[in-house]
């Protein structure tokens, strides 16, 4: 991607008649460049009405006609599929943008009858081989499968079993001489080169209209309107600096990179957040480094894990030992913990007041999150009851402070009565929409309630201390607080008001 280009969108139609898909692609018509008719998808009797297709959709096209065995859906042999990407491609119209711009054909399929009228027409070829489900062992002898001819577009997709998996890829895609080429990560691993797909040397990452209700064309697709309004597609060139979210699985569906991303842009500042789902802290940090990043927010479950790799451990990553944000200074890591600030804030917002102290609250939890709540409310004056699923956990986290500590079952029911004022659920505990850690405790209506999470808004903990009369709050505006804390510590100025202001949104 050179200066002043943006990264290009390539939407994915699935549709089962060519009227839907446009539909859809006019309602994306903005956002995208390119689109690939997936014509395995489209009912039989549509496929007879492909060679219009560009014509009518007016924007450069690839066709597609995916086979079973590479995950797409057309069922019938070869010689059918060979007429109908002849069909498509023959008697091309004088006005070029009436003519398929690209074809994709798979690199095992050979069809020089197709190849010839390919050349001939002047429509590209997109060489592609897809590795459903792994990832090849030498990646380079893959790839010289697909680089025959000068003028095709070699085309690799795999699919990282795990981010040791993803690093190889990653590695191997950044030494990669320029050219152009599309390479891609499918499944949840490699959804940063679907983001980054510029960054790898990608032509363009491919997308899927999910909003519009259309199926997920291929494992890790973004719908178009999230590649641009939550990755600023329409920003980013090569001079963006990166910062990653580093998390495992479940960070897909974080807020963090919506709320710095709409920071950034609104501030003009070229950087972008990327989450990446690893399997440890040290393989998230590779490929921050990787990347070239300038900082990280680290979240569930390595807050621990990223102690040892830290040059420079703030006051609060000592007090607390656990660590949410990363920020390259003079050539080292330097470990921040943004979250005791963010959770105060959001708190005495929460009560409205500024005075908490005697204030009796129970915690529940004591990981990485429940270690910054219990130093705030150690600061704020509050007295505290510790609960935890490992007992010795709490308990080493109550003594910190000189704060009560209990079993997390039906033992503690006494002892969470006379801690009533606040119950903070602090544990992972919800976010897949389990029962809630104190299931065993009936609410009296008086408490005020707040939990961490904010994925899913309401958690059955909430829901259940609403329906008691019970003052509630989720974690969002926590996460606002402690995002603006890790956006003054990357950019060293004050954050904007962004973050105290962005609703959470509705389908979080
Ligand atoms: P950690 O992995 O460090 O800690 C997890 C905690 O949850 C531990 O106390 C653990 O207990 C407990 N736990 C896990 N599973 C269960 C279970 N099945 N039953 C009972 N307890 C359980 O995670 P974090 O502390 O970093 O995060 C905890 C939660 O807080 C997450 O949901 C996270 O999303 C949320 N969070 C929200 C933030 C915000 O800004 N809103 C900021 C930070 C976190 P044990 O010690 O026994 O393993």
């Amino acid at each position: 991607m050179e200066k002043n280009d943006r990264p290009k969108i390539c939407i994915c139609l699935t549709g089962k008649t060519i009227a839907e898909d446009l539909r859809i692609l006019e309602r994306y018509r903005s956002m995208v460049d390119y689109a690939e008719l997936r014509a395995d998808c489209l009912d039989p009797n549509e496929r007879f009405y492909i060679r219009s297709f560009p014509e009518k959709a007016g924007l450069p096209c690839i066709l597609t006609i995916r086979r079973l065995q590479d995950g797409g859906k057309f069922e019938d042999g070869e010689g059918v599929r060979l007429v109908l990407f002849a069909k498509a491609l023959s008697f091309p119209k004088a006005e070029a943008s009436a003519n398929y711009a690209f074809v994709d054909l798979e690199c095992d399929f050979k069809a020089p009858v197709v190849e010839e009228a390919c050349h001939t027409f002047g429509t590209r070829i997109v060489r592609s081989l897809i590795y459903r489900d792994s990832l090849p062992e030498n990646l380079d002898t893959a790839y010289d499968r697909l680089t025959l001819e000068e003028d095709e577009i070699p085309k690799l997709t795999v699919n990282p079993q795990n981010s040791a998996d993803f690093i190889r890829f990653l590695e191997w895609s950044l030494q990669r001489p320029k050219r152009d080429q599309i390479l891609i990560a499918r499944g949840p691993y490699g959804i940063v080169s679907r983001i980054l797909a510029w960054r790898l040397g990608s032509m363009w990452t491919y997308a899927s209209p999910l909003q519009y209700g259309m199926e997920m064309a291929a494992p890790g697709h973004f719908d178009p309107q999230d590649l641009v309004n939550i990755y600023n597609f329409d920003l980013v060139d090569p001079d963006t600096v990166i910062y990653t979210l580093i998390g495992q699985h479940s960070i897909a569906q974080s807020l963090s990179p919506y709320l710095h991303n709409t920071a950034f842009r609104k501030m003009g500042k070229n950087a972008l957040l990327v989450p990446t789902p690893v399997d440890s802290f040290s393989d998230g940090l590779k490929i921050l480094e990787m990347l070239g990043g300038k900082g990280a927010a680290i979240t569930v479950p390595f807050k621990e894990d990223v102690l040892p790799f830290l040059a420079i451990h703030s006051t609060d990553v000592k007090r607390i030992g656990a660590c949410n944000t990363l920020v390259w200074r003079d050539s080292a890591w330097a470990g921040y913990n943004t979250d005791a600030d963010g959770f105060e804030r959001s708190l005495l917002e929460f009560l409205g007041k500024q005075d908490i102290s005697g204030c009796r609250a129970t915690l529940i939890g004591a990981g990485g999150a429940a270690k910054s709540i219990a130093l705030a409310l150690f600061r704020k004056g509050a007295h505290a009851l510790v609960l935890n699923r490992t007992y010795s956990a709490g308990r080493d986290l109550a003594r910190k402070y000189d704060f009560s500590y209990t079993h997390l079952d039906d033992r503690a029911i006494d002892q969470i009565s006379e801690y009533s004022n606040l119950i903070v659920q602090a544990t992972s505990l919800g976010m897949k929409g389990e029962s809630d850690p104190i299931n065993f405790y009936e609410f009296k209506g008086s408490e005020a309630v707040f939990d961490l999470i904010y994925h899913p808004s309401k958690t059955v903990l909430l829901k259940r201390a609403e329906a008691a009369g019970c003052r509630t709050i989720n974690g969002y505006k926590m996460l606002c607080y402690q995002a603006a804390g890790q956006y003054k510590l990357w950019m060293n100025e004050p954050p904007p008001d962004i973050y105290a202001q962005l609703e959470q949104p509705e389908s979080s």
